[in-house]
């Protein structure tokens, strides 16, 4: 059996659009050319992200079913309640609505003005939430490359330094995010979070985890460490967790249904406060702002995100389709994680200037040649208005992302991709740039309007 192939077969299935060259053309000038105005309709294959986007599994649907909508103390609390302690070994389990919220409660908690919160990297609303806290973020990650296994890990010699430094008094946490989404989604190491829980408890600060993709990380690790073996993929997953403090995590990753988060953690004064908190903006503690059916169809949906055939095949086929957009002539970056497959549109389109946006010309190529959706991580996400107020300070690189929903795609929707690319390679000479004509302050990359560069 191909180590990528499918270990399911499939018992619902929708009908995709597949939009003609003039309704493409249409939408993308509609949209701005910006590829998050293009309506779902109008998209063949849409790998904008793999959160909440995932297909749930026939027992995921059917414990949809026995879902306890009472307000209080529902039955689909106590089950969701149980997975999550025999998981993570917390006993405080407290669900919220996604991922953001958690962050937003646990670290406000934690942070006030002046504070820092440090970390291999955070996730962009990770670090909305230490800033609106008035504290600051603060990223060490390892430098990495192609020979590098752990490219998630946090680097001891940076985070040693801040700490012992003049400002070291100011961090007040620290946050491992596994896998590293923001850093192509590469794992951390056991190794990594041992050390991390040593200097942690030298420095008394807490250690927090972000769990959204714990078990392809453990899976990671399970692959690229020999000290795992022996051991099962939920065990490495655990131990994880009973290295932090804390936890929280989008259950829209990881937790292979479309709505949900939690925070998971073992000091009891700091989850009746954060309890305090979920009251005030999510609802009652036992749903937190889901439905009784979402905490069922989750409790589900994290007892099978371990199973090691589902990991295998998310892991390989990533690998897989990594291949295959490289021999489409795609400059794919490696190793490849489980959650996407990152591609460096500054390498093809070195004729286009940072500020003009190449990785922008990429994706809207390739929607322009087959609906395909992807998601731009260059200078349109990562850049910063420069001083003149006019040209961008650009992104450190000039990054697509091909996420992979969980679950959703088969092996020839992968390959329509790959061959939608190799048009787009075929006259990537020919294609032009953007120039931003409108913008907001935060998260511009979801309303910006584009013209094409003349
Ligand atoms: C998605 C994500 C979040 C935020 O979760 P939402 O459910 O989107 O609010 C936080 N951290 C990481 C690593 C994520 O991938």
């Amino acid at each position: 059996m191909p180590a990528f192939m499918e270990p399911f077969r499939i018992k619902a299935v929708e009908p995709i659009p597949f939009p003609s060259v003039a309704e493409r053309d249409a939408a993308l000038t509609e949209a701005g050319h910006n590829i998050f105005r293009i309506p779902a309709r109008l998209i063949t294959i849409d790998m904008l992200t793999d959160s909440g986007t995932s297909a749930m599994s026939a027992a995921q649907w059917s414990a949809l079913l026995s879902g306890d909508e009472s307000y209080a103390g529902a039955r689909s609390f106590e089950r969701f309640e149980h997975v999550v302690r025999e998981l993570t070994g917390y006993p405080e389990v407290l669900p919220v609505h996604q991922g953001r919220a958690a962050e937003r409660i646990i670290l406000h908690e934690l942070l006030g003005r002046g504070d820092v919160s440090v970390s291999n990297t955070h996730f962009d609303s990770t670090r909305a939430s230490v800033e609106a806290a008035g504290a600051d973020a603060v990223d060490l990650p390892v430098e990495y490359d192609e020979a590098t296994p752990f490219g998630g890990d946090i680097d001891f010699d940076r985070l040693r330094r801040l700490l012992t430094g003049d400002g070291g008094a100011r961090v007040r946490c620290l946050v491992l995010t596994v896998t590293n989404n923001a850093n192509g989604g590469q794992p951390v190491s056991l190794d990594n979070a041992r050390v991390v829980r040593q200097i942690c408890d030298e420095h008394d600060i807490p250690f927090l985890l972000d769990a959204s993709r714990f078990a392809e990380n453990a899976y990671l690790v399970h692959h690229r460490s020999p000290e795992t073996s022996g051991t099962t993929v939920r065990e490495t997953a655990r131990e994880f967790f009973r290295l932090a403090d804390a936890c929280w995590a989008s259950l829209k990753k990881d937790g292979i249904a479309n709505i949900g988060g939690l925070i998971a953690l073992h000091d009891a004064d700091l989850a009746k406060r954060c309890r305090a908190k979920v009251i005030e903006t999510e609802g009652f503690p036992t749903y937190g702002g889901l439905a009784g059916r979402d905490l069922d169809a989750l409790a589900q949906g994290l007892l099978e995100v371990t199973d090691v055939d589902y990991l295998r095949y998310r892991a390989e086929s990533a690998r897989w389709f990594a291949g295959v957009l490289a021999e489409a002539g795609l400059p794919v970056l490696r190793p490849t994680g489980c959650h996407a497959v990152y591609v460096d549109a500054g390498r093809l389109l070195p004729h286009i200037p940072p500020h003009q946006l190449p990785a922008t010309a990429l994706v809207n190529e390739l929607y322009r040649a087959g609906a395909v959706r992807t998601t731009e991580l260059g200078t349109l996400v990562f850049g910063r208005p420069g001083t003149d107020g006019a040209t961008d300070i650009p992104a450190p690189r000039e990054l697509v992302r091909f996420a992979i929903p969980r679950r959703v795609y088969t092996a020839s929707h992968l390959e329509y991709v790959a061959e939608v690319a190799e048009r787009v390679v075929a006259k990537a000479a020919d294609l032009r740039g953007y120039r931003i004509v409108e913008q907001d302050d935060v998260m511009r990359q979801f309303t910006a309007i584009l013209q094409p560069v003349e």
